[in-house]
């Protein structure tokens, strides 16, 4: 019976295919040029219709954001041109595009004449194909930062690999971060001024603290010693080292991470900004300090923000042979005689996929911010409408699928939540002010200043958390404007504007109209702001990073948001990236890289070093994957 109503329902989606589809003397053939609304602004479409089919859809002009709205504009059109149909899935992480480009088909539907509704509902007839079986020496699930550079750490070190990406793009949120990656680096830094009085204490402050272990005593020893040989020189440029950031990173986490795995952090940092140039990142000269990184030790890469080291990274793993598999998901480990030897996966479309290792198997699955289940069940108080910075694929999978082989979780409480997100969409892009907490300052709805702007980012985001509708605008002047008008993200400023997303005056005052804010009181806080740059200390929250005075129009107000953005815990993993279990034994073939761990920041994230974490422990998994005997 019910194999009868299967067949049944088949023909059905069948005729509503071809009724809804291509359907012989439905369209007025032609081309039909449309205009749409799209993420970044308009989006020019040719549709072009035979008299009996859609025949292909070609998108123009457009200001979509590289690497994520770009992600939908080469994969939809193909597949509505496929499936003759409108219910085909948006491109995941990129909705706002996906809906432009189908509404620009519908629009040329109605110009040529069809039936728009039945597009709408033309039954998607797609099924399983045949199942795929393949084998590597080692395979990486998940194709953000973290995997792509397993995958080519893996490579170059000799072995054959496959990368498995769950959505039809890599990138995760390696894609959609600003690209901050902190190095305590003298050659870059000696371009920027001494830091402030304020500051320097705070740096001696952390030589001082009560040892939680001789390798943190060491670590304090090293840092007395770097700042002696620094006051013993002229003292005109910025102090920094590796001590320092490794101490920053450990009391900025709480004391709770694993501070030989903070070691490796930022002692290999430098190193890896190397290895990630001659993989083909260009790194920008300019060094700041990205929001809750504390200190002015930021790298930016010199393109779209993480869209550089994706991009860099998935040309380096082609050309070194990486096969990757894109829309396939990965569901389970294979185990056999104790060790991991493969991972089961199913393609979007059903295709049931194994893959057997040779060697190892990387988890680099990301977090799991964007599952609300999973970040409520371990910390409460993250409600529901918290929006989030992250691809909607970051669900924590490598998590469970690491859990059902033994592995050993760690920090999975901690979450970090950022006070800079878009208020509509959670998302991290669409602001000015990015370059670095250097040069802007954050006020609320009573035009007040209410944090220091250099701190951590669980302190910021409390403190936003109290203001009036946890709402809050970052206000900052022509410097943060980017070279030709596209800011940090990659988006058009102009664009921006027009949008209302950021505001735009000549003057405070006329900026706080704009805001609804009083422009006495704005003007009272920004000349308040502008003295305490000057001196180079804040009396009244004790920031201590600052740059110029924002005294250039025009200026820029932006509204930001709290919005969840980084698990911090995760998959326990030693210095080599083996997966541990809860006795702290290595499970033979398994390895884990980035967001997906957890131990490494303790508490809370500094800003900056999860791009860090994600390459320093993607390329040493990669490193020792490759190195393992082939299981026999
Ligand atoms: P990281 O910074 O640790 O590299 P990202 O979020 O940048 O993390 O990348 C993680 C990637 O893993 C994302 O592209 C995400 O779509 C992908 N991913 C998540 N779950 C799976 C899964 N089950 N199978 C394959 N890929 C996955």
């Amino acid at each position: 019976m019910r194999k009868r109503l299967n067949a049944l329902l088949s023909v059905i989606a069948l005729l509503i295919t071809v009724c809804g589809g291509s359907a012989a003397g439905a369209y007025t053939a032609g081309s039909y040029d449309v205009a749409v609304e799209g993420f970044g602004g308009e989006m020019k479409v040719t549709v072009t219709f035979s008299a009996d089919k859609l025949e292909s859809i070609e998108i123009g002009e457009h200001k979509e954001t590289p690497n994520i709205g770009s992600n939908a504009i080469e994969q939809l059109p193909g597949k509505i041109v496929e499936f003759q149909s409108l219910a085909v899935d948006s491109i995941t992480g990129a909705t706002v595009t996906s809906k432009a480009i189908k509404k620009a088909v519908e629009d040329a539907l109605v110009a040529a004449g069809g039936d728009v509704e039945a597009w709408k509902t033309a039954a998607i007839v797609t099924g399983p194909k045949e199942a795929i079986e393949e084998t590597a020496d080692v395979i990486v699930i998940g194709g953000g930062g973290a995997g792509l550079s397993a995958a080519v750490s893996a490579a170059e070190n000799g072995a054959s690999v496959i990368l498995i990406e769950k959505t039809g793009a890599l990138g995760g949120n390696t894609v959609r971060a600003g690209g901050p990656f902190n190095a305590a680096d003298p050659a870059r830094q000696a371009a920027l001024p001494a830091a402030s009085e304020a500051a320097m204490a705070s740096v001696y402050a952390l030589a001082e603290v009560e040892a939680k272990s001789p390798e943190h005593q060491a670590v304090m020893d090293q840092l007395k010693a770097d700042l002696a040989a620094y006051e013993a020189g002229d003292k005109t440029y910025l102090f920094d080292s590796v001590a320092l950031h490794a101490l920053q990173t450990y009391a900025g986490g709480d004391y709770i991470g694993k501070f030989d795995l903070i070691q490796k952090l930022t002692g290999e940092a430098l190193a890896t900004t190397e290895w990630m140039a001659g993989n083909g990142v260009v790194w920008k000269d300019d060094i700041s300090t990205v929001p809750g990184g504390l200190w002015p030790r930021t790298h930016v890469p010199a393109g779209s923000a993480g869209g550089d080291y994706i991009k860099a990274g998935q040309a380096k793993a082609e050309s070194l042979g990486v096969k990757i598999i894109l829309e396939c998901k990965g569901n389970e480990l294979i185990v056999e005689n104790g060790r991991v030897v493969g991972v089961k996966a199913e393609k979007t479309d059903g295709t049931p996929v194994t893959l057997k290792a040779n060697k190892a198997v990387i988890i680099a699955t990301g977090g799991f911010a964007a599952n609300k289940e999973m970040r409520k069940q371990y910390d409460p108080s993250l409600n529901e409408e918290l929006g989030t910075t992250n691809t909607p694929a970051a669900t924590g999978d490598g998590i469970f699928m690491a859990q059902a082989v033994g592995a050993n979780l760690v920090g999975m409480e901690y979450i970090q939540c950022l006070p800079l997100g878009d208020p509509d969409t959670g998302a991290l892009n669409g602001w000015m002010g990015a370059i670095g907490v250097e040069f802007y300052y954050q006020v609320n709805k009573e035009g007040l200043r209410f944090m220091a702007e250099d701190g951590r980012r669980d302190t910021m985001t409390q403190a936003l958390l109290k203001q009036t509708d946890s709402m809050s605008y970052v206000i900052t002047d022509t410097n943060s404007e980017g070279e030709d008008g596209i800011n940090l993200w990659g988006d058009n400023v102009e664009d921006l504007v027009a949008k209302g997303r950021i505001f735009r005056a000549d003057t405070i005052e006329e900026l706080a109209v704009l805001i609804s804010l009083d422009p006495a009181v704005l003007r009272a806080t920004h000349d308040q702001f502008n003295a305490y740059v000057a001196a180079g200390a804040d009396a009244d929250f004790g920031r201590s990073l600052f740059g110029d005075p924002l005294d250039t129009p025009p200026f820029y107000a932006s509204p930001r948001m709290p919005t969840v953005h980084h698990t911090m815990g995760g998959i326990e993993i030693d210095l080599m990236g083996h997966v541990l279990d809860a006795e702290g034994n290595i499970i033979p073939g398994l390895y884990a890289a980035g967001e997906v761990t957890g131990g490494i920041h303790g508490s809370n994230r500094l800003g900056g070093n999860a791009l860090l974490d994600i390459h320093v422990f993607g390329r040493e998994a990669g490193k020792n994957a490759a190195a393992e005997e082939a299981a026999k």
